[in-house]
């Protein structure tokens, strides 16, 4: 670390040793301890726009965005606007309200297969609260899963879960029963015959596929044309449920999400991040006749107390009003692309290997040649060079995710200016890197 470096970390240095006599690995969710990566955290003390600054007041263009929410930026004036009035009327009431309707409305709206929808608070609790449904509506126990893709914490879908676990190199989780990882299959994403050999075999035995219609989770992996339609097929003919979890994709590669993109219906959607505009949020839902066992209407319980909490759903809502507005899917679209095209070219031209991965505005810069199409794929990319190459862009000002196996995200506050800024970053972090 040289004396700039270290100017410009001492507050989140100072604050990094604190935490650690705190909180387990000095954070409240693993991959911000930057373990993949190396180095301090920075400690970040308040976001406008695409701009993060940290606690030693550094400014840095985000490529983060809270991980998938902030897709109209940091601190973004409707939002903002939408908590502070509705704080004024009380943060929680432990009773229904007009502004969770307003919410399920537009949701249903943009995402018809929604017919029914039950609010949680995150989207952890949104995949385990789908395959208990899941599993009470087809009256079996296993899961299929894709590795790679990441559903949450929950116990049974904690098998093989890309980012947060592969990075700590974890094949799955101490204290997750021998049961319920046996309950869950887990395949390659991508492979379509791995499915319909699995389906051959067991298929009457399948509650519920869940994926990620497109992964995220290992980096952004798109699904090959053929995927999700074989998923949804053979589902349908086992009479097992098919569960996205759009936890990332919904709203975020099109309003209606990744089944209105790539034209898959599922039985069941799992949604957070977006939904929430920043705040905590998750939802289930699907058709009216599954999701009408969900309790008080059937008898498969789940409950929570600040579920639907109105706070987080005028965020919501706030983010979804303007995200309807005209053209912001062509800008969130042209903002990408101009990034990605930049990104490749000097990788090219520098000769470094690189593959980068996108689908509107999630993308993933690997350092390996592409396509890669699964987790072992995916492996096979430079972590070390990717750490190496986030740290020169950290110190260039640019927050890039901490892992070589995260997406990363545009946002609509992102400008040309701050693509531009961050294409020299990454010219110069990328010559450094290869030092
Ligand atoms: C983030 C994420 C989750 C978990 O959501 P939390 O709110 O962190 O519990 C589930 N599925 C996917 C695809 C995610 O990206």
């Amino acid at each position: 670390m040289d004396a700039g470096d270290e100017r410009r970390t001492a507050r989140s240095r100072e604050l990094w040793e604190r935490a650690r006599q705190l909180l387990p690995g000095g954070v409240s969710s693993p991959v911000r301890a930057f373990a993949a990566v190396g180095g301090t955290p920075r400690f970040i003390d308040r976001a406008k726009g695409p701009y993060l600054t940290d606690v030693d007041g550094v400014r840095y263009v985000d490529y983060v965005m809270a991980w998938g929410p902030l897709i109209l930026g940091h601190a973004h004036p409707a939002v903002v606007e939408a908590v502070q009035q509705r704080a004024l009327l009380g943060t929680a009431y432990g009773a229904p309200t007009e502004v969770e309707l307003a919410l399920a409305e537009a949701i249903r709206a943009a995402i018809p297969s929604m017919e029914r929808v039950r609010f949680v608070n995150s989207g952890t609790e949104a995949t385990m609260s789908a395959l208990r449904l899941a599993r009470a509506y087809t009256g079996r126990d296993k899961i299929v899963k894709f590795a790679g893709c990441y559903h949450g914490h929950a116990d049974s879908l904690l098998v093989e879960a890309g980012s947060g676990v592969l990075t700590l190199g974890l094949p799955g989780s101490p204290g997750v029963t021998a049961g319920a990882a046996g309950d869950t299959w887990v395949l390659p994403y991508n492979d379509v015959e791995a499915v319909e050999a699995l389906f051959a075999r067991h298929g009457e035995t399948v509650a519920a596929v869940i994926v990620e219609p497109i992964a995220g989770n290992m980096g952004v992996v798109p699904p090959l044309p053929d995927f999700l339609p074989t998923l949804r097929r053979l589902t349908r003919e086992a009479g097992a449920l098919l569960i996205f979890d759009e936890v990332i994709t919904g709203f975020r590669v099109a309003y209606g999400g990744a089944q209105a993109l790539l034209g898959v219906e599922p039985d069941l959607t799992c949604l957070g991040k977006i939904i929430g505009g920043g705040l905590p949020v998750g939802a289930y839902g699907g058709r009216a006749e599954i999701m009408e066992r969900v309790a008080p209407a059937g008898p498969v319980y789940q409950a929570g107390t600040l579920s639907g909490n109105p706070l987080a759903m005028a965020a919501g809502l706030a983010t979804l009003e303007v995200l309807r507005q005209p053209g912001t899917y062509q800008r969130l679209e042209r903002q990408a692309a101009r990034l990605a095209a930049g990104l490749e070219a000097e990788a090219r031209a520098q000769g470094v290997p690189y593959c980068l991965q996108r689908v509107g505005s999630m993308w993933t810069g690997f350092f390996h040649p592409g396509p890669l199409r699964n987790l072992d794929e995916v492996r096979r990319a430079d972590a070390a060079f990717y750490a190496r190459y986030f740290h020169g862009m950290l110190r260039e000002g640019v927050y890039l995710p901490p892992s070589a196996f995260e997406a990363a995200f545009v946002s609509l506050a992102h400008t040309d200016q701050d693509i531009d800024f961050t294409l020299e970053a990454h010219a110069r972090a990328l010559r450094r890197a290869r030092q």
